[in-house]
């Protein structure tokens, strides 16, 4: 990374920053998701699948674990057991769910289900602030629940500060990674244009040339 000093100023390339757990930016040189939505984001985009290759951050309780203790959800010393990640796989999935609705894609009645389920499981409870002008869920559960618990505050806290609709997944389902929209209309329909935007009007346009042809 170069740096210029100009007129006494010093004029660093400003890198986006990545919320990612496996590449060092995000798609298309996209900034992550701001606030809260920035920590369902990552819990999102725990799993990737490019061109054969597939990474999995839940991919047993050590991996979970190590996860969630990376990002302060969870204390090193819980118990993390099979069960929990499966559990922690169908969360992301229902999460996964509702950001592909808010690209345009419907709304599944089972993932509404499974995100109630979590937040029966982890106890989310209104709290309110010490001044009395604010209260917000608060999971008192402790484990992955707990830690589930606290994305899914997180989640409620987007839809409160109006930056929820932003976060959607990659209309490529191919790809579906998790991006934020920061477009004047909310009009992005891609992780990258370059990348997927691309991709997807090529086969498109495969498909209708294939059409025609038959
Ligand atoms: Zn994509």
């Amino acid at each position: 990374m170069s740096t210029d000093i100009v007129f006494g100023y010093i004029l660093a390339p400003v890198s986006p920053r990545p919320n990612n757990t496996f590449f060092d930016s995000e798609p298309g040189g996209r900034e992550a998701a701001p606030g809260s939505v920035a920590l369902v984001q990552a819990f999102v985009n725990t799993v990737a699948e490019e061109g054969g290759q597939r990474w999995e951050a839940f991919a047993d309780p050590d991996y979970l674990r190590s996860w969630l203790v990376r990002n302060g959800l969870l204390d090193d010393g819980e118990a993390v057991g099979d069960a929990d990640v499966i559990w922690a796989r169908d969360v992301r999935r229902a999460l996964r769910s509702l950001l592909a609705a808010n690209n345009g894609g419907e709304v599944y009645p089972e993932a509404v289900k499974t995100l109630n389920r979590a937040a029966k499981r982890a106890v989310l409870v209104v709290r309110f602030g010490p001044g009395g002008r604010t209260a917000a869920p608060e999971s008192v559960a402790g484990g992955v629940d707990g830690a589930i618990g606290r994305v899914l505050s997180a989640a409620h806290a987007g839809m409160e500060e109006g930056t929820w609709e932003r976060l959607k997944t990659c209309a490529n389902g191919r790809c579906g990674w998790a991006f934020y929209d920061r477009s004047k209309n909310r009009s992005g329909r891609w992780c990258s244009m370059g990348v997927c935007g691309n991709r997807t009007k090529t086969r498109a346009y495969r498909r209708r040339r294939t059409a025609r042809e038959v």
